[in-house]
């Protein structure tokens, strides 16, 4: 299955898209965690990367797609794959469907998680991380048992630079200006399946599984 995970940032696809994986046995590509991961290794692609990403600007459509492009050849993609966070804008949807079409494949649905902007701030601004896993925790709503130490592999949980007020809030703007005409277009192909995001975090995932049955 081919899966696509649009919403705001802090919409919870992160959240649901690990959830969905142990389900689906497809990886989950997430363009922010590689983004993160190359800044950590201190690569090319982290030091561009890294001044847009602190500002809650979006890389460039050129860099992205060619990472994705290239990450959908591996093997472990032969049986679908779930994109969290990508696309986010027309152009990057336009170059993804030209690959799929490429390799005789195309997308089955499109996850649209909605989640009002208020909302949004409060998961952002409580937003924490594992450092190892990836796995997303929130002060209040998920805190994990030992403070600071992730439940699942013992990983350092950190907060993430660009989850301050002032990028979160140029995040949205760009998320409203961008990413969200895609609800639209994928709309259009009959793809979008709508899921109201807020909820308690299984509510939300009945909804998807509800959705891709
Ligand atoms: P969030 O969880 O807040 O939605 P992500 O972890 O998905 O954020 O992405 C973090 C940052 O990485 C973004 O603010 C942006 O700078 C960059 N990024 C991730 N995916 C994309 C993309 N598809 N296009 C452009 N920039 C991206
Ligand atoms: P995204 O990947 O869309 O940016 P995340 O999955 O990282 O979003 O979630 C953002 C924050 O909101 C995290 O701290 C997460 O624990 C929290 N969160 C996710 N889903 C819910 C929910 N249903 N209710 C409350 N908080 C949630
Ligand atoms: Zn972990």
């Amino acid at each position: 299955m081919n899966l696509i995970f649009l919403g705001p940032p802090g919409a919870g696809k992160g959240t649901q898209a690990k959830k969905i994986l142990d389900l689906l046995k497809v990886p989950q590509i997430s363009t922010g965690e590689i983004f993160r991961a190359a800044v950590k290794a201190g690569t090319e692609l982290g030091k561009k990367a890294k001044t847009y990403m602190d500002k809650g600007d979006l890389v460039p459509d050129e860099v992205v797609v060619g990472i994705v492009a290239e990450r959908l050849t591996e093997p472990d993609c032969k049986n679908g794959f779930l994109l969290d966070g990508f696309p986010r804008t027309i152009p990057q949807a336009d170059a993804l469907g030209k690959v799929l079409t490429k390799r005789g494949n195309k997308l089955d649905h499109v996850i649209c998680l909605e989640v009002p902007d208020g909302e949004l701030m409060k998961r952002l601004t409580g937003r924490r991380v594992c450092k190892k896993c990836g796995e997303e925790y929130h002060v209040m709503f998920k805190a994990p048992a030992k403070a600071g130490v992730c439940n699942k592999c013992g990983g350092e949980v950190y907060q993430r630079s660009d989850d301050n007020e002032e990028s979160i809030g140029r995040r949205l703007t760009e998320y409203h200006k961008q990413t969200k005409p895609l609800i639209a277009y994928y709309g259009e192909r009959g793809l979008v399946r709508a899921i109201d995001g807020l909820g308690a975090f299984d509510e939300v995932f009945d909804r998807i599984k509800a959705a891709l049955r």
